[in-house]
């Protein structure tokens, strides 16, 4: 018997609202989740706290399986590499890498983290618009794959080869109008305008360059088949071209990544199972396309192409959830229901383009009605959810968000609240391990540097006595005289 004491709700009349459901209207959710792979998501709290990042090893080594083997049975010359910036945190990286992922970088951090990860230089794709000399110079001498993005980065290279003396191979990043996606032409050589040629010709006239990739990236959760069809046969177009006006010989294609998730982008009619395209077809696509346009290259005496593919959101995105519980409720001054949880923007960024998936983790108590759902900072833009069909909740009941793995975790924020634990639910059922510990005031502090005349010896302020403990390598700090405050 369950002798917990029944919710009482306020009586209230409610008009219907237009709008808010789409035509696969829904009723009171019934449905709800208290446990993940077999971990009850209470103990997850208890032990972990709120809010929670949660992993799924199982979850990220199939998508990763499921996409290579889409690729390799379609082309079996086939490169993954992961998307550093999409998540980079270590256990993502490494379960990628032991699943035979490359890198792929775009900064001087990732690229270090990278061979920190211990990724060989050779497996490294290194994209990007700002490599600076130091870190160009190490990608040159370890011999990483570079994509070079613009003309000032050419000079900057061929200086670098000039001075080192070797020849490496270049791939270079192209941007054209697919018809089907954003034109993003700030990335890379546009083709249509010239630039592209000029630099391929750049490059053939350059002592230790030599162009044998091309590289593009045409967007992100990008929905229209088509636009994969269009890029692969504009960048074959090209390869053909630069092959017959230079000297250059291509012998990789990389088409970056942006393959749609199953999260629902704000503004869609139709369900994420509706609109997101399977990994399968974007493969199927991608393949049929390559080997159609390549089909005379061996019989030509030219190599076959190796395809490289960066997708990031369709691989981690829904191997991650983040348990959050309701801070409080609060009737609007229009008489919608909202909560507040303890997970905002500051941890969920990608709130403010996709609808994430939302469960309940008790059975439903009540009426379901849209709420909007807020998180904990004092900002009006913290809203992690404007429409969502949801009983009545408790404050401390908890709700699993779910497809958080893509761009969360890296663009988090520190602001107002402590970045929350991630922990990781291990294949081997029952096992857990933290993979990430939260902020705690000395992480908050500890790159601070506090002048002397600015110490205050007041003995309910222990910054500048941490600050003392945490930095005894500074001598100022420890010297100084503590300023009292009166
Ligand atoms: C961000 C990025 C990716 C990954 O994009 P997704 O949309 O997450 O698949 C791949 N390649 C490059 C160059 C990128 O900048």
């Amino acid at each position: 018997m369950n002798n917990e004491k029944k919710l009482w709700l306020k009586p209230m009349i409610k008009a219907h609202k237009l709008g808010v459901l789409n035509k696969f209207a829904y009723g009171t959710k019934k449905e709800f989740i208290n446990d993940l792979e077999g971990r009850e998501v209470n103990d997850l709290i208890s032990e972990y706290g709120s809010p929670l990042f949660v992993l799924s090893e199982s979850k990220l080594r199939q998508n990763v399986k499921r996409l290579m083997s889409a690729f390799k049975m379609r082309y079996p010359k086939v490169i993954y590499g992961w998307s550093y910036k999409t998540n980079y945190l270590s256990s993502v990286c490494n379960i990628l890498h032991q699943e035979g992922a490359w890198a792929e970088v775009v900064s001087q951090f990732e690229y270090e983290k990278a061979r920190q990860q211990g990724v060989p230089a050779e497996h490294i794709l290194f994209n990007g618009l700002n490599k600076n000399i130091e870190i160009l110079k190490r990608a040159v001498l370890e011999g990483a794959r570079i994509h070079l993005d613009n003309l000032d980065e050419f000079y900057l290279l061929d200086s670098i080869t000039k001075d080192t003396k070797k020849n490496i191979k270049v791939a270079m990043r192209l941007n054209f109008d697919t018809g089907f996606s954003e034109p993003w032409s700030r990335f890379g050589f546009n083709v249509e305008n010239g630039q592209a040629l000029d630099m391929a010709y750049k490059i053939a006239n350059s002592d230790y360059l030599e162009l044998s990739g091309l590289h593009s990236h045409i967007g992100t959760f990008v929905l229209d088949l088509r636009a994969y069809e269009a890029q692969m046969k504009i960048m074959c177009d090209f390869m053909h071209s630069i092959e017959y006006e230079t000297d250059c010989v291509i012998d990789c294609i990389d088409i970056g990544g942006g393959f749609a998730s199953k999260n629902s982008l704000q503004g869609s009619y139709l369900t994420p199972d509706q609109v997101s395209p399977e990994i399968e077809q974007y493969a199927q696509i991608i393949c049929d396309t390559l080997i159609n346009e390549t089909k005379n290259r061996i019989a030509q005496g030219k190599p076959e192409i190796t395809l490289i593919i960066e997708s990031g959101r369709a691989i981690v995105d829904d191997a991650f959830h983040l348990i959050t519980s309701v801070v409080s409720n609060k009737r609007l001054k229009d008489g919608r229901a909202s909560l507040v949880v303890d997970a905002g923007v500051n941890i969920l960024f990608t709130s403010f383009w996709y609808n994430h998936p939302i469960s309940l983790t008790n059975s439903p108590r009540g009426v379901s009605e849209d709420t909007i759902i807020y998180g904990p900072l004092c900002m009006n833009i913290d809203v992690v959810r404007t429409h969502v069909n949801l009983p009545p909740l408790k404050i401390g009941d908890s709700l699993i968000i779910s497809h958080v793995g893509a761009y969360n975790l890296t663009q988090s924020m520190q602001f107002i609240e402590y970045r929350p634990n991630v922990v990781m639910l291990h294949e081997e059922k029952s096992k857990v391990s933290l993979i990430k510990k939260g902020d705690d005031l000395h992480d908050m502090t500890r790159n601070e540097y506090l002048p002397e005349h600015l110490m205050i010896n007041n003995a309910s302020s222990t910054s500048s006595v941490d600050l003392i403990k945490d930095h005894s390598n500074i001598s100022i700090l420890k010297q100084s005289s503590v300023v009292s405050f009166v």
